[in-house]
């Protein structure tokens, strides 16, 4: 309980807490202080647009539209926030945006959508909630269906989708909002040019189906719990102490791709001004989204 006698609720999302298990460090940054590099890199761009055309595209569907005009609607959001970003990453997101929908169009009526982004804040206990974006919610002849896009280099494995707990989560909380979930799949497609897709663009697309068995389900949520848990705690102790605390995972592999890299070597090495150049130029302040009810 805290001073006002109001229960403390721990939240903490499916991105929080890998970011957590990657690196104390990482987290602390993008949650302690709430930082966020202000340029994107191509891969997050790709992303980002991706994933709002895809949303514009399903959101038609969803309004009782036609495949066509989800098509043109996705395109304008392209265009729309096309001033954002470098003109060849818009170009090419638009490029796979159209294949995807020739790729799609003779099938699409298989999945009737129920949701597109919608965020939920579900209670899983009193005082435990996990909130979540879900890119979409369709019904299908085998059952609801969560489904993750994912903007990719290669195509995941199959064990890799089978590791990925981010839909077991999902589906195992969706189950605390009343909605069985059945299957899973990362819908991806793959923005790397290789030979043979750029003569056929269906090998720019596969729909990793993700067979949802309630064990891993089970174990991923209660492990997400344990980790939200320690992320609670360190958050309990102020940004100062929080920031004394959390220890530098250190790796090559993990620190190659931390959007703190700079801002970290800085803070190893304290080297006089360079943090508060850095915070100036590379980074902002994320805004804080409040839980809703
Ligand atoms: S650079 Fe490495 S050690 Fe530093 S915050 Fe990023 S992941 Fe952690």
């Amino acid at each position: 309980m805290d001073n006002g006698d109001r229960m403390e609720v721990i939240s903490a999302s499916h991105s929080e807490v890998e970011s957590f298990l990657l690196c104390e460090r990482r987290h602390y940054y993008g949650y302690g202080e709430r930082l966020e590099s202000t340029g994107k890199s191509d891969a997050q761009a790709r992303g980002i647009l991706g994933h709002a055309a895809l949303a514009s595209l399903y959101s038609a569907l969803k309004m009782g539209q036609t495949w066509k005009q989800g098509w043109e609607l996705g395109v304008k959001t392209i265009r729309n926030l096309a001033p954002n970003y470098e003109q060849e990453i818009v170009s090419s997101v638009n490029a796979l945006f159209m294949m995807y929908v020739n790729h799609y169009q003779g099938q699409f009526d298989q999945w009737t959508v129920l949701e597109v982004e919608k965020r939920y804040d579900v209670h899983i206990s009193e005082n435990f909630v996990v909130p979540m974006v879900l890119d979409l919610i369709v019904d299908t002849s085998d059952g609801i269906t969560v489904v993750d896009h994912k903007f990719v280099y290669d195509f995941m494995s199959p064990t890799d989708a089978d590791m990925s707990p981010q839909v077991f989560k999902y589906a195992r909380i969706l189950q605390a909002e009343g909605i069985d979930v059945k299957r899973a799949i990362y819908n991806q497609i793959r923005y790397r040019d290789t030979k043979s897709n750029k003569t056929n663009p269906a090998e720019r697309f596969s729909r990793q189906l993700v067979p949802l068995d309630k064990t891993a389900a089970n174990t991923y949520t209660r492990e997400h719990i344990i980790a939200a848990r320690r992320i609670a705690k360190f958050r309990a102790m102020g940004v100062e102490d929080w920031e004394r605390n959390v220890v530098r995972v250190g790796s090559k592999t993990v620190c190659d791709r931390c959007p703190f890299k700079d801002l970290c070597a800085a803070d190893l090495h304290k080297r006089d001004g360079e943090r508060e150049i850095l915070l100036s130029v590379d980074y902002r302040t994320r805004p804080k989204k409040e839980l809703t009810q």
